[in-house]
């Protein structure tokens, strides 16, 4: 009997529209028909791009046909965060300031979609420009868990994890500038990867913090994530921080690795703010991956203290900077009955952005301040060099840092941006890939007491992308099979 479309993986559905048992058209339709049910619930969507999808889908079946895509993914329909641009198609990043911006390019890793045959379903909602863990600072609006709709998927790449959550996308591209993608991975109940820093080019992805934004995979399973990793990855001559992955292929040779894995836990993740159900989880994980043959160890991670403060003063100084250009000038929104430059660049910037934004902004421009400059900037600075220091360290004799991906399972709806302090500590576990440029991975490792879904993180040393990804699929295969809610039938409201 055939098997249906939703409850394949994506690396499935491509293997079964190469074979012509199933047809891209068909792929998308299952998706649109996914989009139909779950949008009203959801609003996981900024710009469906049903028509456009459509168009793309013929295309792509008559290359099939021709032998012109190498990709597995060829004909599998992907979401793409607001934040990368699209040509010709307006791209947001859930901000009044882009509301109507259609870019003139298209990013790097959309080009790479493109030209691999993947089908792209519309551009995904997020936090207003990537700043936040709920995708609720949003100009359009929450996105909701589709686990429990009185949740929040997690942020900032809220959109692109619950499209796939839901059985809209088979995958999604995310950006991950201090956990955007793994944290909502996490609250989601799904894969989510940062890849080492430079790995996926970041020309065409609307800057944050330049020098911790990593544009990666959500998908179902670590199989899918890696082969959409192969499609985008790659030098470019556009971004100049990006570089040739020492790696050929993530898919290629990709297999479940556990035994003799040396497992480094580090002792301060364990304290305070960790919710109970996920440390009872984490520590589950922790009792599987021994039996498996992995060697734990507990070490101490000294720099604990100053990674969310040099995290949130090295991110907010480059988004003051990076949102400079959101002028009412050179693109996007700009406010009217102005009296001369001033006054229009203070309304422009005044009515485009919103609170979340402002407040980084102010902190960043703070920070970098003449006076302020060595007080802050500078000090998270050194903080920085000396966390990649100590990572460096670590995995000299292990293999992986495993913690929780973060400390809670999904925060209701309205909770978290009462106290942005609070939300901004729920990052601890995330921000140390971003600020040494390390990759990372979310696997799902269970259910806490409410059934809201909780992510394990590995962590490896730069460029060993490949070895996260075994250590990730291994654990995903010895955990066994997880059901997303609508694959289960049983969504609750
Ligand atoms: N929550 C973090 C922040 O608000 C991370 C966001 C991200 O990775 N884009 O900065």
């Amino acid at each position: 009997m055939r098997q249906k479309i939703e409850e394949m993986t994506a690396l499935e559905l491509g293997e079964a529209i190469r074979r012509g048992s199933c047809s891209v058209t068909e792929a998308l339709e299952s998706c649109l028909a996914q989009m139909e049910r779950q949008e009203p619930r959801l609003h996981a969507f900024v710009t469906p791009l049903r028509k456009r999808a459509y168009e793309q889908a013929k295309r792509v079946q008559e290359g099939i046909r021709q032998g012109k895509y190498a990709s597995p993914l060829a004909g599998v329909p992907v979401a793409v965060k607001d934040n990368m641009l699209l040509k010709g198609t307006r791209t947001t990043c859930a901000s009044r300031m882009l509301e109507n911006y259609v870019p003139s390019w298209s990013a790097t890793a959309v080009e790479k979609l493109e030209e691999a045959g993947v089908v792209i379903l519309g551009k995904t909602n997020m936090d207003e420009f990537a700043m936040g863990s709920t995708t609720e600072t949003s100009y359009f609006g929450v996105t909701r868990n589709p686990w429990e709709t009185s949740r929040v998927p997690g942020g900032s790449s809220g959109g692109s994890a619950a499209a796939v959550a839901a059985g809209e996308a088979l995958l999604a591209l995310g950006s991950d500038t201090g956990g955007s993608i793994r944290q909502p991975a996490s609250h989601c109940g799904i894969v989510g990867m940062k890849p080492t820093y430079g790995t996926v080019s970041r020309s065409g992805l609307i800057a944050y913090g330049s020098s911790l934004d990593q544009i990666g995979p959500l998908g179902r399973n670590v199989r899918d994530c890696a082969a959409l990793l192969d499609v985008i990855k790659g030098r470019d001559s556009r971004d100049a921080t990006s570089l040739d992955h020492p790696q050929e292929s993530f898919l290629k040779g990709l297999e479940g690795k556990l035994r003799g894995l040396r497992v480094a836990v580090p002792r301060e993740f364990l304290a305070g703010g960790l919710e109970e159900d996920v440390r009872n989880l984490f520590f589950q994980a922790l009792k599987l991956l021994t039996a498996q043959g992995a060697i734990v160890d507990f070490v101490s991670l000294k720099t604990e203290p100053y990674l969310i403060p040099a995290y949130y003063i090295v991110a907010c100084a480059e988004a003051s900077s990076n949102l400079e250009r959101f002028d009412g000038v050179k693109y996007g929104y700009r406010a009217q009955d102005c009296q001369g430059l001033h006054q229009m660049y203070r309304k422009t910037r005044t009515e485009g952005f919103g609170w979340e934004v402002k407040r980084r902004i102010l902190l960043g421009t703070f920070v970098l301040s003449a006076g302020y400059y060595d007080a802050y900037y500078l000090k998270a600075a050194k903080a920085r060099r000396l966390l990649r220091e100590e990572c460096d360290r670590i995995f000299e004799k292990w293999d992986v840092i495993l913690s929780p991906a973060a400390p809670t399972a999904a925060p209701a709806l309205g909770e978290s941006l009462k106290d942005p302090l609070q939300m901004y500590l729920s990052d601890l576990y995330t921000v140390t890939a971003n600020l040494a440029g390390l990759p990372a991975v979310s696997v799902p490792c269970g259910t806490d007491s409410q059934g809201l879904p909780v992510g394990l993180q590995f962590m490896g040393a730069a460029l060993q992308d490949q070895k996260v990804l075994q250590a990730a699929l291994g654990y995903e295969e010895a955990r066994g099979s997880w059901q997303l809610p609508f694959q289960r039938g049983g969504e609750k409201k």
